[in-house]
């Protein structure tokens, strides 16, 4: 296309590029050096039961960096994903998340933690011994972890993708299903994969009170999520209005900024660690 746009469009096109590729550059240089450097943090964002109790948090990372301040997940996850560097990285948050559930213990609480498992970590192919291994050297009740996984894992082979979850799943350590409805979501994978727990996309909750639509789907997930015994959890209650919109739903679990913004972990535990 640049070609047949011919002159100096070339030349514009191939310095773009060429900006892109430099910025990624970077931007893994630097994610490398935050790793090792302590920039990332973990924030925590509550879930609540329908009752309207604390049942545990969702570990969010930040990255503080230097100069350019807080970088969303959404900028860095896919430049880590890209490069690998996510292996490291998860594998960093799930190390943070093991320790707060240690920390909690101690206290005599019992707080049930969600950590994002990206697909090409999930795909890594220590990576069940590594979730094992981790929680059995930390001596956790592994019932409290909830590792997050997205229909993103289905572009492997499924038979593969079920018998890693056992293999973790067999320790006690829990599976979710991430943004349901919002990827390559199949009904048949809701059933087939050793999952305790399905989130319903947030685009999906956030439109609900208006679109009827949206809220057919969370009518069928929610139905699903019964007939398969599996928890149910609502991600983007922002609103007043969201929240009542779904009290309807019996059992449903309920995460958004209504509930709570992630918070730093220390804010967050000193906030809500007496509420469980
Ligand atoms: P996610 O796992 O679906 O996490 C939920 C996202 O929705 C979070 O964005 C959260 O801040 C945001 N959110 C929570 N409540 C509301 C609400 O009421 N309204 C709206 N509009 N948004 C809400 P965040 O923290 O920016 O993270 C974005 C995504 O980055 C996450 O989506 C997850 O896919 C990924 N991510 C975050 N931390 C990690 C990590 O440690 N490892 C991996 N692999 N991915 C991560
Ligand atoms: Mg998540
Ligand atoms: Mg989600
Ligand atoms: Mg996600």
């Amino acid at each position: 296309r640049a070609m047949k746009e011919g002159g100096n469009k070339i030349f514009f096109f191939d310095k773009s590029m060429g900006q892109y590729a430099k910025e990624k550059f970077s931007m893994v240089h630097d994610l490398r050096s935050a790793l090792e450097h302590q920039q990332l943090q973990v924030f925590l964002q509550t879930q609540v039961s329908s009752a309207d109790h604390v049942i545990g948090a969702e570990a969010l990372v930040r990255w503080n960096h230097p100069v350019r301040g807080m970088v969303s997940p959404e900028k860095f996850i896919p430049v880590a994903e890209e490069t690998g560097l996510i292996v490291d990285l998860d594998r960093w948050v799930l190390q943070q998340a093991v320790r707060l559930i240690q920390d909690a213990d101690a206290q005599g609480k019992r707080l049930r933690v969600s950590v994002n498992i990206s697909p090409p970590h999930f795909a890594d192919a220590t990576f069940s011994d590594h979730v094992c291994h981790t929680v059995h050297a930390a001596g956790i009740d592994p019932t409290l972890l909830v590792l997050e996984v997205t229909e993103g894992l289905m572009l492997h082979d499924i038979d593969v993708v079920i018998e890693k979850m056992k293999k973790v799943g067999d320790t006690g350590v829990k599976f979710s299903l991430d943004d349901f409805g919002s990827g390559y979501s199949s009904l048949s994978y809701l059933k087939r994969l050793p999952i305790h727990e399905v989130k319903i996309d947030k685009s999906f909750v956030l439109d609900a009170p208006t679109d009827s639509n949206d809220a057919l789907i969370i009518d069928m997930i929610y139905s699903i999520g019964n007939v398969l015994r599996i928890d149910v959890v609502a991600e983007g209650v922002e609103t007043d209005d969201h929240a009542q919109y779904l009290k309807k739903y019996k059992g449903l679990i309920r995460q958004g900024y209504f509930f709570g913004r992630p918070q730093p972990m220390a804010d967050w535990l000193r906030d809500n660690l007496h509420r469980i």
